[in-house]
């Protein structure tokens, strides 16, 4: 059974640091005229407002997107952050007022040109049902559907280029494990694929599965980043930070993000700190 709303998280750190990675990718695709596929395999509702039931429970963008809002006039000299702010502001009804926040299918859309594709998963009906009701343009579709099994079907793709995100809520343990199955089927049928994959960092270290399950299949040139807020307490057992793997990295993605979230992990207080490396190289 389906019960993880991302509407009770929208705009927290995570989201934060995924949607920054996604915005990098992008930016750096786009330097290219080759038309582009996104897929979009967990894709939720698409666009968040902050004051709705759901996201004012836990208000967890108080300790994510909010307080680079606040500082987004000192943020401006930081290229790839100006940028994402620049484009933040695009979704709010109010211009000095953060009272939304885009999910991943927004960001996406946001940047998609007439020759790009985006395909939009999303398995949840009522979830699905918000998403449908979005505005976005002609070349984006919407399925309501398993987000790794059609990736597996859909591929290969007519464009020259593929960009695959894949956010899945792990609520099942064995997330982790089809998420790195269904990675590696994808990458034998598209080589060049850029593949973005989000996990949460839990004191139980269950990503760890994920990641050696990619290493293990064999597979190259995955590269990764850790935003950990703080160390987990004793008994604690909830998220302390968000991990992000890109498989076929732009070249100079890690450059441009690292120099980004130093001052994300400023802003996100004094225990939170970020990494980048190879998980795996060349
Ligand atoms: N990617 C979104 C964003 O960045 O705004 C957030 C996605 S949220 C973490 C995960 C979503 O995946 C939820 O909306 C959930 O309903 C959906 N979901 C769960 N299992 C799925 C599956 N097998 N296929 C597609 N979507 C699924």
């Amino acid at each position: 059974m389906l019960s993880y709303q991302h509407a009770y998280h929208a705009g927290n750190f995570a989201d934060v640091h995924k949607h920054l990675t996604l915005f990098a990718v992008i930016d750096h695709l786009l330097r290219k005229n080759s038309a582009i596929t996104y897929i979009d395999t967990h894709a939720g509702r698409g666009v968040y407002p902050l004051l709705a039931e759901e996201t004012r429970k836990l208000r967890e963008y108080r300790q994510g997107v909010a307080p680079l809002w606040q500082a987004r006039q000192a943020l401006a000299a930081e290229p790839l952050l100006n940028g994402w702010l620049a484009s933040l502001a695009e979704v709010q009804q109010h211009e000095s007022e953060l009272d939304h926040y885009p999910g991943s299918p927004w960001w996406l859309a946001q940047r998609l040109r007439p020759v790009d594709r985006l395909m939009l998963f999303e398995l949840h009906p009522g979830e699905h049902e918000h998403l449908a009701r979005q505005r976005l343009p002609d070349n984006v579709q919407r399925i309501h559907g398993d987000g790794l099994q059609g990736l597996r079907r859909r591929l290969p793709v007519s464009t020259p280029r593929l960009c695959v995100l894949v956010d899945p809520s792990y609520e099942r343990k064995s997330e982790y494990a089809e998420v790195a199955e269904a990675l590696l089927g994808s990458m034998r049928k598209v080589r060049h694929a850029v593949m973005l994959v989000w996990y949460p960092l839990l004191p139980a270290g269950r990503h760890h599965e994920l990641l050696a399950g990619l290493r293990d299949g064999g597979l190259r040139k995955i590269w990764r980043s850790e935003l950990t807020l703080r160390e987990p307490a004793a008994d604690e057992r909830g998220m302390v930070g968000s991990g992000m793997l890109v498989v076929n990295p732009p070249w100079g993605l890690d450059e441009r993000l690292a120099a980004a979230m130093a001052p994300v992990t400023a802003l996100l207080g004094e225990t939170a700190s970020h990494r980048s490396d190879w998980w795996v190289g060349e």
